[in-house]
């Protein structure tokens, strides 16, 4: 297994470091000028410094608090918004008013400018860190599961007993039926679901600056509809030719071994549970991927239901329906960042 870029953790440290700073200038620089709107008397810029960093601290560190509280009762989550709302207005007021000696009302005309405050963040973000450096992504679909996780259900693997998932039925189906299974050790089953219950989708960050290499996970523009994102394994690299046989993946002929930590992974030529139910068109023995100059070839770690490159059926303009033109690459996930028990560095 190669082993992770530490550089490319230094820097997600480093853009988190910088927007944080950034944030709390700007919210004390605002803050200043409340004060002297407000007619504040007792104020030094020590005492404003050291109040900016204390409110910020306390304020978020209440949010953090009740968001980590709540974060598995989604059901809840107007609740839960309107609690660390208030909490934070709250909290704000209370120690401005109280360290500046000043009644609540002229606390809040200090700290009304201060709602300026994440207007330099997020002019960074979007001119300087999602173009060059980073970008965040909610994980939409279930192709890549267990790696990534949509919106999906958690049962028992029948064949190791560790956690397996499975993408959630419609909700008008009541029945339950046997739906197909991955679990971390990419055991695939068929198993009836105990609960229908969903879990969160997994979050991660992709660096805009990495060359793709085979196994990395990219985030792309769907070939046949840009607006459209998908996050899915590239298997195939420009110039190559891609065929699976035998739940293994063959280049210009010669079998490549999964990685160690994919060890178990199985691609299949045939998508029973993928949304067309048929064998695929692009990549078996038969019908080999071509991948010209600039184009990838993608799959999906959920082989038996991922919709991926075997399965398109619509290109990018000039381009086969089963490539990825380079153009249409976002980046290449560099951390799982969400739930915190699924943490990972991957580049
Ligand atoms: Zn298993």
């Amino acid at each position: 297994m190669r082993c992770p870029s530490m550089l490319t953790t230094f820097l997600l440290a480093l853009v988190l470091v910088g927007a944080v700073a950034i944030t709390l200038i700007a919210w004390a620089a605002l803050f200043g000028l409340g004060l002297r709107w407000a007619k504040a008397r007792q104020w030094t810029w020590r005492r404003l410094a050291v109040i900016s960093v204390v409110v910020n601290v306390v304020a978020i560190a209440y949010q953090i608090g009740v968001v980590w509280v709540f974060a598995h009762r989604p059901q809840q989550e107007l609740a839960v918004v309107l609690l660390a709302t208030v909490g934070y207005l709250l909290l704000n007021i209370g120690i401005i008013s109280w360290s500046f000696r000043i009644s609540a009302l002229r606390a809040i005309q200090a700290w009304l400018p201060t709602l300026l405050s994440g207007l330099p963040v997020v002019l960074f973000s979007f001119l300087v860190v999602r173009p060059l450096l980073f970008e965040p992504y909610v994980i939409p679909t279930n192709s890549m599961m267990p790696t990534l996780l949509g919106w999906h259900g958690r049962d028992v693997c029948a064949t190791c007993g560790g956690t397996c998932y499975f993408i959630p039925p419609p909700e008008d189906v009541r029945y339950s039926v046997p739906l197909p299974m991955i679990c971390d050790q990419f055991h695939v089953t068929e198993q009836q679901p105990q609960s229908l219950k969903t879990y969160l989708p997994t979050r991660i960050v992709a660096a805009r600056f990495l060359r793709p290499r085979r196994w990395d996970l990219l985030v792309f523009e769907s070939p046949a509809d840009p607006q459209q994102l998908y996050v899915k394994r590239v298997v195939g690299l420009p110039g190559e030719t891609v065929v699976i046989e035998n739940g293994k993946v063959t280049i210009d002929g010669e079998v490549v071994e999964v990685p160690e930590h994919l060890q178990g992974l199985q691609y299949v030529t045939e998508v029973p549970w993928g949304p067309d139910m048929m064998p695929i068109s692009a990549g078996s023995a038969e019908t080999p991927a071509k991948l010209a100059a600039d184009e990838y070839f993608m799959l999906g770690d959920f082989s038996v239901a991922a919709f991926d490159s075997r399965l398109w059926e619509q290109g990018a303009e000039g381009h086969p329906p089963y490539a990825v033109p380079r153009s249409h690459v976002r980046g290449v996930v560099s951390h799982i960042v969400w739930p915190p028990e699924r943490f990972r560095v991957l580049r």
